[in-house]
């Protein structure tokens, strides 16, 4: 890390993180992209990736990468998805693979975030791992980050800082005012583990939409060979209100009879962890400071019916690296030049949040209703295109 002032410093260099420092790589900029962990490194997660997030790293000149990742059985391709409603009922459907012919994967994190991460540092971003501590703010503006690395700490500068450090994002603390933080009635708690012998539905990510977990839902997202990644997760408010245990609820749900008599081995569980979800639906949230903009799960853009985040953190970013790139040619940072970025956020995913968000608050919450519409509902319907596109 040297002492001289970056174009641009991203702080977090997961899926979000990484395509932003790529694209400003790319654009020429003098990009430093820091992470408190080396790649590769795991992240809790469900590992689903939709297509349209294959197509925007296609974008970004990452498909050759994707595709020898594939070949190496990093990435599984999937083809349809089940959902299962309380009572049993099913809907399955297809998916409808992007018009560039891309795919959806179940794509392990491991694997995954790396690939992204070696992408920005090929495309000339400088990677630096480091735990950010807090950005540095002088006269209301952000100059750089606070960041701590090999036992010391660093005061490094920079034109811009773009957080995309998660959920837990030390930018969006110390930026965003304190009654605009998330909120539990806007953020889930999940738990995720990977089974090593379960009898899996080949190329088909499985939902369970049982009545102890609505608001939220179980999953069995496949990996081949037997191996899938396992989990369940729901709204917060709703859990801490039923005071749950999600390790219970995952032994609960592998006992039912549907799911035990596919365990070929009693149910080899590893890497149990509980992480939590930032929704998109919470409006007036600021993305924007002076010298500073926020991406990905760091400003909160997860999908409040799937909880898939993946892509939207990926669109953000892409935003984001847009809006800076202006930003820095015009030599200013401010956040009325940048809070473009709020209204192109907001053209992009507002509606998808919002219908999720009416759908998660309304029969997501009946179990007699969840019945109704996946018996009733077909592979075109609202409910099955969410579940496709916004996994
Ligand atoms: C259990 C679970 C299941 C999920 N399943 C899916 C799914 O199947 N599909 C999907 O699309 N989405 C899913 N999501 C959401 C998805 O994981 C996130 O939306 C996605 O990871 C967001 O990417 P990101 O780059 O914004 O943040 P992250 O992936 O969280 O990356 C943030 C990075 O910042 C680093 N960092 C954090 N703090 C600091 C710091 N102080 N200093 C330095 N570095 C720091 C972290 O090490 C990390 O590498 C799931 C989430 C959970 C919790």
């Amino acid at each position: 890390m040297s002492v001289t002032e970056r174009d641009v410093i991203v702080v977090g260099a997961g899926p979000a993180g990484a395509t932003a420092a790529a694209a400003l790589a790319q654009k020429g900029y003098d990009v430093l992209l820091l992470d408190r962990h080396q790649f590769p490194r795991d992240k809790t997660c469900g590992d689903a990736v939709p297509a349209g997030a294959i197509e925007l790293l296609w974008r970004l000149g990452m498909r050759e990468k994707i595709e020898k990742a594939v070949e190496r059985g990093e990435l599984y391709p999937l083809e349809g998805m089940m959902l299962v409603s309380p009572r049993g009922h099913e809907l399955h459907a297809k998916f409808n693979h992007g018009k560039l012919g891309s795919d959806s994967y179940v794509a392990p994190r491991i694997y995954f975030d790396a690939l992204i991460q070696e992408h920005a540092v090929a495309s000339g971003a400088e990677f630096c791992q480091a735990q950010a501590k807090a950005p540095i703010v002088e006269n209301g503006k952000v100059v750089g980050m606070k960041v701590q690395a090999n036992g010391r700490t660093h005061d490094l500068r920079a034109k811009l800082v773009i957080g995309a450090d998660g959920v837990t994002s030390v930018v969006a603390r110390n930026l965003r005012p304190k009654n605009e933080q998330h909120v539990d009635s806007h953020r889930a708690v999940a738990l995720r583990a990977y089974i090593d012998d379960i009898e899996e539905l080949p190329k088909e990510v499985e939902f369970y939409l049982y009545k102890d977990i609505l608001p939220g839902y179980a999953w069995i997202f496949p990996i081949g060979e037997n191996k899938a990644n396992i989990g369940l997760g729901m709204r917060l408010d709703h859990f801490r209100k039923r005071k749950y245990n999600l390790e219970q609820m995952l032994h609960d749900f592998l006992e039912r009879p549907e799911i035990k008599k596919r365990l070929l081995r009693g149910g080899q569980l590893r890497d149990v962890a509980t992480w939590q979800l930032n929704f998109g639906s919470q409006k007036h949230l600021r993305h924007v400071f002076d010298g500073a903009i926020l991406v990905g799960d760091a400003a909160g853009f997860i999908n409040p019916l799937t909880g898939g985040g993946i892509h939207n953190g990926l669109v953000s970013a892409e935003l984001a690296a847009q809006v800076a790139d202006e930003a820095l040619k015009a030599n200013d940072v401010s956040r009325s030049k940048m809070q473009v970025y709020e209204t192109l956020c907001h053209d992009h995913m507002w509606e998808s949040m919002r219908n999720s968000s009416w759908m998660q608050r309304t029969f997501m919450r009946f179990p007699i209703l969840v019945d109704f519409l996946v018996r009733r509902m077909k592979e075109n319907s609202q409910l099955a295109k969410t579940f496709l596109t916004k996994l």
